[in-house]
């Protein structure tokens, strides 16, 4: 399936593309590829066939027939966060250029052009009093995470962002430019939601914004030692949180960098981190299930803007060699905490996670209506993140297996779900069944049979079109 442009192709037809587009195109040995293959995990080593710096609608729409026409399979990059497979051989769009956003506080609504990051959504929302429902890290992609799911800190009380998008403006395999709603290409619009990047490039979509400007917000930090304790202390906490709370537990093993202050440099945290989207007063009566059981070492749950909610994960910003995994958890049980410690710091102190996390999710996205997105897992409340850092392929060999450990260890507690935009590489491409709704994986397959059957958009979740 994957075909080259041999060197005589690309002399003849990079002109035809050139001229075609507004953005610049960039194929091997010219100047700037070997950046602009780069994504921001910086594990990913892509060489693709051609890039093209997307800045219009248009343009993904010349690219699209372009890589249509020479039997070329098409990947999408806003940032390099979420890359599940490396785009060889492909023609790579890099959306970066396209970085409209338009507010109407009003509808309280945003549009967002296909190379936004969250940041820019939230510092523009935030100025009417509105929130976008972004997740741990500003910038991440706004539409590959929507794409995805999308868990962020306002989840439980809003929702999933792609279950608050009012519709996608996406070309298809064929080079059209459609409009996906819920009154218009239905299916094409059910599919987007959870079904990744699988059926088209989204060039913007219009989502829904939501009145929140402060909250109570941050982390308790326990020593790791009381690891288990706080675990089943979190288990209680979460047993009957309002919807307005959003919250997670972490193993933390701060890596030992210098930029690091040194209370943290090389040290293990147990951390309770979390949202309250509610009045402080509230918020300050939620937290003394903490306050009133045992002092943390640093408290600094406390009114934060919503502008500043990145403060709350302090998610990496410059690229790593980053490694994810995750699973749907059905229960905190004894066993299962005794796993998590055990694995998320180690032994014997040293785990080669840096983080080992719980995220709290159920509320709003258990409620949505389950027929208009492929999102699976909605009824599972408890997902597990697990990241490294993973420089050399040793590296990511090892987080491999030891996260295998991990969940053979957590067996009886897991759903067997998964969230795909938690999961990469070859984890991401054999467990996109268990990351969709019932029946979701052959509803797809069939849609990608009538929009995408020659699978152009293979760089995103592994979905083969229904052969009948
Ligand atoms: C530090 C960090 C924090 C994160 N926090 C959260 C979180 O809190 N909650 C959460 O749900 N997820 C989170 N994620 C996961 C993140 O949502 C996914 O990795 C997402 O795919 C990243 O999108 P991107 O556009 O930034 O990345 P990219 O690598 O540029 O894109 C990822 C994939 O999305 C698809 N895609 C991107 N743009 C388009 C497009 N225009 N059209 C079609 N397909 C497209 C493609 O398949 C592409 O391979 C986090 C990831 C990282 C690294």
């Amino acid at each position: 399936m994957e075909q080259l442009l041999d060197s005589a192709l690309l002399a003849s037809e990079a002109a035809q593309l050139r001229a075609g587009l507004q953005g610049q195109v960039i194929f091997p040995e010219e100047p700037g590829y070997d950046d602009a293959r780069l994504a921001w995990n910086r594990k990913i080593v892509q060489y693709p066939a051609v890039i093209v710096e997307a800045e219009t609608a248009q343009d993904v729409v010349t690219a699209v027939s372009f890589a249509r026409d020479h039997h070329l399979g098409v990947a999408a990059q806003a940032t390099g966060h979420g890359n599940v497979r490396p785009a060889d051989d492909c023609l790579l769009i890099l959306t970066h250029k396209m970085t409209g956003v338009t507010i109407d506080p009003i509808a309280r609504t945003a549009s967002v052009e296909a190379g936004v990051k969250w940041g820019a959504v939230l510092a523009a929302a935030q100025q009417h009093g509105l929130a976008p429902l972004l997740g741990s890290s500003p910038t991440v992609g706004a539409v590959g995470y929507t794409l995805g799911g999308g868990l962020g800190w306002l989840g439980r009380k809003y929702g999933l962002a792609a279950d608050n998008v009012l519709h996608f403006e996406v070309v298809t395999a064929d080079g059209q430019l459609r409009r996906a709603a819920n009154d218009e290409n239905t299916d094409l619009f059910w599919g987007l939601r959870g079904g990744g990047g699988s059926l088209g490039i989204v060039t913007s979509m219009t989502i829904r914004l939501f009145p929140v400007s402060q909250v109570y917000a941050g982390n308790l930090f326990y020593p790791a030692s009381m690891a288990q304790d706080v675990l089943r202390h979190y288990r209680a906490w979460i047993a009957d949180a309002p919807d307005e709370l959003t919250t997670s537990v972490v193993m933390m093993n701060f890596p030992p960098l210098p930029e690091m202050p040194d209370f943290l440099r090389g040290q293990s945290f147990v951390m309770v981190r979390g949202c309250y989207c509610g009045s402080v007063a509230d918020g300050e009566t939620l937290l003394r299930h903490w306050r009133d059981w045992r002092p943390p070492v640093i408290d600094d749950f406390k009114p934060i803007p919503f502008a500043a909610a990145a403060t709350i994960s302090n998610d990496p910003v410059d690229p790593m060699p980053g490694f994810t995994s995750g699973a749907w958890l059905q229960e905190l049980s004894d066993e299962a905490i005794a796993a998590l410690v055990a694995y998320g710091l180690g032994t014997d102190g040293r785990s080669p996670l840096v983080f080992t996390e719980i995220r709290h999710a159920g509320g709003a996205i258990r409620r949505a209506a389950r027929e208009t997105a492929v999102y699976g897992n909605r009824d599972s409340e408890l997902l597990l993140l697990l990241v490294g850092v993973a420089p050399t392929v040793e590296a990511q060999q090892q987080l491999a297996a030891y996260t295998d450990q991990l969940k053979d260890a957590l067996r009886p507690s897991l759903t067997g779900g998964v969230y795909m935009n938690f999961l990469e590489g070859a984890e991401s491409q054999q467990r996109i069944r268990d990351g969709l709704a019932p029946g979701g994986y052959e509803q797809l397959a069939s849609l990608k049979a009538r929009l995408d059957p020659e699978n152009l958009f293979r760089f995103s979740f592994n979905i083969s079109p229904a052969r009948n």
